[in-house]
C-alpha cells in the first residue's frame, strides 16, 4: 500500500546528523516527531505563494489561503472520521483543546457534588485541568487504577464511573506505559451514566487508526506537532450537538456574527471558537503531515511500532537490573517504552545514551501521579516512530549496556 515505510528516511534529513561522534537515533518521538520534507514544503510555499488572512479578505490571496485553511480542517475530519467539518476546531494542541473543554463545557454543567473520572496514568494536560475546573465547582475528581502491568483496570473504572459522574476523561494511549486504552468500552459506560467522555489523543492520532465515530467518545484532543506536523497546531474534535450548546471561550475577531454596543451574536461552527487569526500555515503544515501519514494508513503505522516494539522488549528485559514499566506485551503497547537502570537516575542513563548518539527522554513526563503510583521519582523512555527501524532498536540496547559498565567502572 503507497509508500514503503522502511524507505522514508530520506524524507527527514534531520535524521541524517551526527551526534557526539555518533549517527543520531531519535527516540523521543512521545515528546515531539520530527517533521517529513513534504510538510516543511508546505510551510515555504504558503509563505511565499498564498500568505495572507483569512476569512476576511475578498481578494485572491485571501481566498487562497482560506481555501488551504479550510481544506486542512477537511483533512482533520477524514483523518478522525468526524461527521463534519463543524466538529473540528483547529487549537494551539492538547493541552489548549482540554482546557477550552474544562473552560466552556466543564463551566457550563459541573456543579458542586458532581463527579470527575480520570486515570492515574493520565499526563498533567488531563489531569490539571479537571482537578481546577472540581476545585472551582466542589466537585469530586476520582481515579481509575492500573492493573499490575499498567492497563487500566476496567473493573474499577465500573466502580468509580457512577450516576454522579459528569466527565469521563482518558489517554487514548499512555504517553509514558505506551499501553492503549479502551476508549470505546469507557465511552459506553460514561454514557450509561449520562456522563461525556473525553479522550486525549495526543499519543493515540500519531500511531494508530482512530475513528471518532466508532468510539462514540464526545471528544478529542491532539497535537499536530506529535504527527508529524508544525508546533503550535492541534485539535478539538466535538460532537455538534455539544458544540452548540457550549459557550465560546475566547471572544474577538473571527468568532462573532454582529457585534452590537451591548451585546454580540457568534458566527457558525466551527469559528464560534477561533477567536483571532488562527495558526493558518500551522493548519495547512498538519494537512500536509495527514497526507504523508496516509500515504501508509495508520494500520501500517501501528504494525510498523508493533513490530519494532516486539524486537526490543525482549532485548530490553534481557538486560540485567533493567526494568521496564507498562505492558510487557507488545500488542498493548505503541512505540513507548519506559524503563530504569538499577543504581542509575533515568537522567545520567538519558545523558550516557546521548553520549552515543541516542536521544531519549528521562524524567516524570508530565505524570508526576503516575510516577507517584508506579513509586519511582522518573524514568528514561524511548518512543519510536514511522522513520525508526531495528538498527535502531539495536543501537538503544546496545547503548544502554554501553552506559551501564561505563557507570559501573566509573564508580568502582
Ligand atoms: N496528553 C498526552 C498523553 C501527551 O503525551 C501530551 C504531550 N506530551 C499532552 C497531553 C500535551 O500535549 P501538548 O504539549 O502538545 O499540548
Amino acid at each position: 500500500m503507497g509508500k514503503n515505510l522502511n524507505d522514508i528516511r530520506a524524507d527527514f534529513p534531520i535524521l541524517d546528523q551526527q551526534v557526539n561522534d555518533e549517527p543520531l537515533v531519535y527516540l523521543d518521538n512521545a515528546a515531539t516527531t520530527q517533521k517529513p520534507k513534504a510538510v516543511v514544503e508546505a510551510l515555504t510555499h504558503y509563505y511565499y505563494n498564498d500568505n495572507a488572512n483569512v476569512h476576511r479578505g475578498v481578494h485572491t490571496l485571501a481566498e487562497r489561503a482560506t481555501e488551504k485553511f479550510e481544506a486542512a480542517r477537511e483533512k482533520v475530519r477524514a483523518f478522525i472520521n468526524a461527521r463534519s467539518t463543524k466538529e473540528v476546531l483547529f487549537t494551539r494542541g492538547t493541552t489548549t483543546s482540554l482546557n477550552w473543554i474544562a473552560a466552556s463545557y466543564g463551566e457550563a454543567n459541573i456543579t458542586a457534588g458532581d463527579e470527575i473520572v480520570i486515570s492515574y496514568m493520565e499526563h498533567h494536560s488531563n489531569l490539571v485541568p479537571w482537578q481546577q475546573l472540581a476545585i472551582r465547582k466542589q466537585a469530586t475528581l476520582k481515579y481509575i487504577k492500573m492493573n499490575a502491568d499498567g492497563t487500566l483496570d476496567m473493573a474499577d473504572a465500573q466502580q468509580q464511573i457512577t450516576d454522579k459522574t459528569k466527565i469521563v476523561a482518558i489517554a487514548q494511549v499512555s504517553n509514558v506505559l505506551g499501553v492503549v486504552n479502551p476508549i470505546k468500552e469507557l465511552a459506553k459506560i460514561a454514557h450509561q451514566h449520562g456522563a461525556v467522555m473525553v479522550a486525549d489523543g495526543a499519543q493515540s492520532l500519531p500511531n494508530m487508526p482512530v475513528d471518532v465515530q466508532d468510539l462514540d467518545c464526545d471528544f478529542l484532543a491532539f497535537s499536530g506537532h506529535k504527527m508529524l506536523g508544525p508546533t503550535g497546531i492541534g485539535g478539538l474534535y466535538a460532537k455538534e450537538t455539544l458544540l452548540n450548546e457550549m459557550p465560546p471561550i475566547e471572544f474577538g475577531g473571527e468568532m462573532i456574527d454582529f457585534v452590537n454596543l451591548f451585546d454580540s451574536s457568534w458566527s457558525q461552527l466551527p469559528w464560534k471558537f477561533e477567536a483571532g487569526t488562527p495558526d493558518i500555515s500551522g493548519a495547512i503544515g498538519l494537512g500536509a503531515a495527514i497526507d504523508y501519514l496516509n500515504q501508509f494508513g495508520m494500520a501500517a503505522v501501528h504494525e510498523h511500532e508493533q513490530k519494532l516494539v516486539d524486537y526490543v522488549l525482549p532485548k530490553l528485559l534481557a538486560i540485567d537490573g533493567l526494568t521496564v514499566y507498562g505492558p510487557h506485551d507488545p500488542a498493548k503497547h505503541t512505540g513507548v517504552i519506559a524503563f530504569n537502570l538499577d543504581g542509575l537516575h533515568p537522567h545520567d542513563l538519558a545523558t550516557g545514551l546521548d553520549m552515543e548518539g541516542v536521544a531519549v527522554r528521562a524524567g516524570h513526563h508530565c505524570a508526576q501521579p503516575l510516577m507517584k503510583y508506579l513509586q519511582v521519582p522518573a524514568t528514561a523512555r524511548a518512543s519510536f516512530y514511522i522513520y525508526n527501524t531495528k538498527a535502531d532498536a539495536d543501537r538503544l540496547v546496545d547503548a544502554i549496556v554501553a552506559t551501564k559498565e561505563f557507570f559501573k567502572n566509573g564508580t568502582v
